[in-house]
C-alpha cells in the first residue's frame, strides 16, 4: 500500500443524480425502523460510468490496498472505504454503517476482489482464515463509532486510507533473507493501524506473498546486475561505455518504484536500503 494523493472527483460526484441520491438517503435514514438497511441495489451513484475509470487512472490499475495489478486480469470491485450498509463489530453485521458516504468520492477506492471480499485465504505457517475486508471497518475505541454525518472525522480509525495516511510509516517488508518469508508484510514499528490493515485486509495471503517474493526475486536480479555495472567501472574509470552502462541499470532499478509499478512501496524500501547501502548514492 502506497499514499496517493488524493485525485479529482469526477464529474458525477456532483451531478444532480448522486445528490438526489444522497438526499432520498439521507431521509430514509431519518425515519428508520433501526432494522431493515436502505437496499444495497438501489445505491448507484458510486457506479456512475466515470468513477470506475477515474479510480483506474489515479491508481494505476492497482489494487488501493495490495498494489497488485489487477487492471489486466479482472474487474476492479470499487471499494467503500467506510462501508455502507453496514459494519461488522464482533463477528456481527451491524447497520446502519456509513450510509452517508456511498457516493462520497473519497470513501471510494479501487480494490482486488482478494482485498475486497470475506473469504478463506491460506496465511503463514499454513493457517487458514476468513479474511477480506468486506464490512470491517475496526476502530482503537468502539465509542468513537460515528452514527451520524460527520461524526467520522472524530473516528479513530485503525485501517489505512491512501489519502490520509502515510502507509510506509505503518507497514514494512522482509527481503533479502532467502528464505520463504521474503515478501512478507509486517506492521512498522508495531503500528496499530499497519496491523489492523494486514489483518483486515489478508495482505498475508499466500497468493499475495507469493507475487511479492517473484517481484522481489526481479528487482534482485536487476540489483546484482547494478552492482556489476558499478565494480566495472570502478575498475575502468575512463571508460565512458561501462559508465553508461551503469546509469542504465539504475534507470532499470528506478522503475520498480515508480507509482505505476506493482508492489511499488516494498520496492521502494528495498531500492532505497541498496542505494544508500550497497551502492552507496543515497
Ligand atoms: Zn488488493
Amino acid at each position: 500500500m502506497r499514499r496517493v494523493r488524493r485525485p479529482k472527483a469526477p464529474p458525477s460526484s456532483s451531478e444532480k443524480a448522486t445528490l438526489d441520491e444522497r438526499e432520498t438517503i439521507l431521509r430514509y435514514y431519518e425515519h428508520w425502523d433501526g432494522r431493515t438497511p436502505y437496499p444495497s441495489d438501489k445505491y448507484k451513484a458510486y457506479r456512475a460510468k466515470d468513477v470506475r475509470p477515474a479510480l483506474t487512472e489515479a491508481f494505476f490499475g492497482k489494487c488501493a490496498y495490495c498494489e497488485t495489478y489487477y487492471a489486466s486480469t479482472q474487474q476492479m470491485a470499487i471499494e467503500h472505504y467506510r462501508p455502507k450498509g453496514a459494519v461488522k463489530i464482533d463477528g456481527a453485521l451491524v447497520p446502519p454503517g456509513y450510509y452517508w458516504l456511498a457516493s462520497e468520492w473519497t470513501n471510494l477506492l479501487p480494490s482486488c476482489t482478494d482485498c475486497n471480499s470475506a473469504r478463506g485465504q491460506e496465511l503463514p505457517g499454513s493457517v487458514e482464515r476468513t479474511v477480506g475486508k468486506a464490512n470491517a471497518f475496526p476502530l482503537a475505541s468502539e465509542a468513537s463509532r460515528a452514527k451520524a454525518p460527520g461524526e467520522e472525522h472524530h473516528e479513530k480509525r485503525l485501517v489505512l486510507h491512501p489519502y490520509l495516511d502515510f502507509p510506509e510509516r505503518h507497514l514494512t517488508f522482509t527481503w533479502g533473507t532467502g528464505t520463504i518469508e521474503d515478501g512478507w508484510i509486517s506492521p512498522r514499528r508495531r503500528s496499530r493501524k499497519g496491523a489492523a490493515t494486514i489483518e483486515v485486509c489478508g495482505l498475508q495471503r499466500r497468493g499475495l506473498r507469493r507475487a511479492r517474493r517473484e517481484r522481489l526475486d526481479l528487482l534482485q536480479a536487476h540489483l546484482r546486475s547494478a552492482l556489476d555495472a558499478q565494480r566495472n567501472v570502478q575498475r575502468h574509470p575512463d571508460d565512458d561505455e561501462l559508465v553508461q552502462q551503469l546509469t542504465q541499470r539504475i534507470a532499470d532499478i528506478r522503475q520498480f518504484t515508480n507509482d505505476e509499478a506493482p508492489y511499488a512501496a516494498m520496492c521502494r524500501e528495498v531500492v532505497d536500503d541498496f542505494f544508500e547501502h550497497q551502492l552507496g548514492i543515497g
